[in-house]
Order: structure tokens, then sequence, then C-alpha cells
């Protein structure tokens, strides 16, 4: 068997059962996410060789599903800046602030990563057509990776969601539907549609085990671009849950490899004040979410009132000595704002729950302002131009200004 891949099996996230990773699998029979496992002992791949590979995610394939090169389906994700926030910081208190910009990748939202993955192995395991429900980014990217792989893409989501995120969808040929309800409500209508469809596979926020995958090579790449070395503190603007456990599980993969020592780093889950089923979980000792009576909040990507992987959020958490942080929507589009003005980078409202959150963390003590700390962007805010107003003055053709 080739290494280009060295996933071994899948494994319950609850229970720990072993299960086939060669054919298609959605959750497992406990009804809980599955979790791709590696011979870690057979990558013989070093960071140092890494280095030298492509800059988009794939050059950590090893670590990745994907077994065969050819099957891989990409638009050049992954690879994005670690940026210093000098002004930022200086202004927060936290002089080692950095951000990893998701805005970048394709799409516009850093989705593309679980999207790409996601498809390219359900390509592979002969899957025809992928159907999910979404509040919106992750629906463009699933129907721009399954244009691109030439598999059908089915997308329900709510009449809320972003309608920038309606319009890639159907500018890659995506059979479309908007639900007048939530994304939960979204799910249900897809889950009775995709038995009926042959050879079809519900690609739902952690129903498949792959899309997690492609989001922890955000992990691998902090790691990577830091010199082989972990931040002191990663925050995570937390939805689905889906990016804060994968790069839970991409720190300990790489400390397995030998590639990372010392502690993990101190992972923040960040909601947004009007859906803070994570945070109020945290705060109760809980270990799993109770869904909040009427969520709502600007930064769509992470209006999830029930995660289905909310167990696994609060493990990667209380596992790194982490916590769990909600911001008011006017606190966190006010981050996004002063970001822009600060550093030149326009950032989705879930990126400004996280700027929001290091002032909130430097200010209450949790953070002392001596660590490196790594806010995620996961998009750009450019798909959410409603959250900045324009009021300026129009001039006449011959106008003057004073
Ligand atoms: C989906 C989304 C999130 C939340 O992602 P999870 O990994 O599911 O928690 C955050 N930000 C944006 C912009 C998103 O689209």
């Amino acid at each position: 068997m080739s290494d280009y891949s060295t996933l071994s099996h899948l494994e319950c996230s609850r229970d720990g059962s072993t299960h086939d990773a060669d054919r298609v699998q959605g959750v497992s029979p406990a009804g809980a996410p599955l979790l791709a496992r590696y011979d870690l002992d057979r990558v013989a791949v070093t960071p140092k060789e890494i280095a030298g590979r492509p800059p988009d995610l794939w050059r950590y394939h090893e670590m990745l599903p994907v077994r065969d090169p050819a099957h891989v389906v990409t638009l050049g994700e992954g690879m994005t800046p670690l940026l210093d926030l000098p002004r930022a910081g200086a202004r927060l208190g936290v002089p080692g602030l950095r951000m990893k910009d998701e805005g970048l990748v394709p799409t516009g939202a850093f989705k593309a990563r679980g999207a790409a993955v996601g498809v390219s192995r359900a390509a592979e395991l002969g899957v025809r057509g992928v159907a999910m429900p979404t509040n919106g980014n992750a629906g463009a990217a699933w129907a721009s990776y399954a244009a691109r792989a030439g598999l059908g893409a089915l997308i329900a989501m709510p009449v809320d969601a972003p309608e920038i995120t309606r319009r890639e969808c159907v500018v890659a040929g995506a059979e479309l539907y908007l639900v007048d309800g939530l994304i939960g409500d979204a799910g249900k209508i897809v889950a009775e549609a995709v038995p009926r469809r042959q050879g079809w596979q519900e690609t739902s926020t952690l129903k498949e085990p792959y899309r997690i995958e492609g989001k922890k090579t955000m992990g691998y790449e902090i790691v990577e671009q830091l010199g082989w070395r972990a931040p002191d503190v990663i925050l995570y603007p937390t939805g689905g849950g889906v990016g804060i456990i994968a790069i839970h599980k991409a720190l300990k993969e790489m400390r397995e490899l030998g590639w990372l020592s010392g502690d993990l780093p101190r992972l923040v889950a960040v909601q947004a004040s009007g859906c803070a089923p994570i945070v109020d979980a945290f705060e109760a000792g809980s270990s799993e979410s109770v869904a909040p009576p009427d969520p709502h909040t600007v930064a769509f990507g992470i209006t999830v009132p029930k995660a289905l992987g909310d167990f696994l959020v609060l493990d990667a958490v209380r596992d790194t000595g982490g916590t769990a942080v909600a911001v008011t929507d006017e606190e966190l589009l006010a981050a996004e704002h002063a970001l822009a003005r600060d550093e030149g980078t326009w950032i989705c409202p879930e990126g400004g729950a996280c700027m929001a959150a290091v002032g909130k963390l430097r200010e209450s003590g949790w953070l002392d302002g001596s660590e490196d700390v790594v806010v995620l962007n996961t998009g750009s805010g450019l798909i959410y131009p409603d959250t900045v107003a324009v009021d300026v003055p129009t001039l006449a053709k011959d106008g003057r200004i004073a």
C-alpha cells in the first residue's frame, strides 16, 4: 500500500470502537462523530521536508485520508498567512498577537478546507453526490468543490443565511433550497431526502469523518509557520466546533509524531452571546450543551444551537486548560471594524468575535499580555458586506472637496 495517506481506520469519538475507513461512513453506531486514525509511525516525512512542498494543505497528505493523489480535488486551499498584528496587539495589551487569516482561501471562508478533503475522499470512495444543511459558508464551499470533482451537490440553508452564499451555490450548479427555519430544520429535510438518492452521501457537520481532517490542517500550519512551535493560546470562533476539535486533534497528532513538544496551547472557544451553548456548558461544568431558546447573531457561521460534537469541543477546551467566552454582536462588530482600521484587513464577524474575546480575556487577566496568541479569522469580510454601513457624501460632477 502506498503511504501517500497513512489512514488506518475510523474510531468512534464516544466509545472508541473501530470502523472501516474504506467504505462510506456517517456517524458511529453510537450516533457520535467518527474520527480518522492514522499509522503515524509509518509517516516518513520530516518537518524539514514538508517545508519544500507546494503551499497548500495537501503538504500534510500523510496525515490526510485521501489514498491516491489522483483523487485530490483542489482549488489551491491552505497555507494562509499567519499575520503579526502589531497595532491591534498594542491596543489590546497583547503584543504577541497574531491572526491566521482564512479570508484568503477559495470561497472566502475556511470551510474550503473541510470541503476539499471531504469531497476528495467522498469521490475516492465512489460517492456521486453530497447533500447538506448549512448556515451558508459550508454550502458554498461544498458546492464549489463538488463542481470541481464532478459530483452533485444538494444544499439547504435558512432563508436568513447570507445572500452571497446562495449565489455561490447557484453559480457552482448546486441544487439549492432555502428553508423557512434554522439549520436544524434544513438538516431534517436533507436527512429525509438523501436515502432516496442512490450513491449520495449526507455530509452534515460531523456526520461524515473527513471534514474535520481538512480543518485540522489549520493546526498543522500554525505550528509549521511558527517554526514547529505551538503558540500559548489559540482562539477559535465556535459554531459546530469542527475547527477547534480539529486543531486539538492536529496538535495531538503532531505530538505523537514527535514534531511538537511541551504543553498544548490553551484552546479558547469563542461564541456570540445570542447563541452561546458551549460557553454556558463550560461555565456550568457540564460535558454537553443545551440549545438556547432563541439563537441569533450577525455572526451567522457560529449560529449553531446544538452541535453534535459539543462534548468534543468541551474536551478540547478543558484538556488544554483553555476557556470559553461569549461576546455581544456589538462587541464583535466593533472589533471587526477596529481591526480593519488598525491593520487593513477586513475580517468576518466570527473573526471579530475572537478579536473582541482577546480584549475581554486581557481585561479579566486570563491573558497577562506575555503570551503568544493566535486568533483564527475564519473568513473574509467581503462575504459580509452588510456589516459595514457606508454613509459618505456624493459629490456633483463638478463638486469640490473642502
Ligand atoms: C462555519 C463557520 C464557523 C464555525 O465553524 P465550526 O468549525 O463549525 O465551529 C466560524 N466562522 C465562519 C466564517 C464559518 O463559516
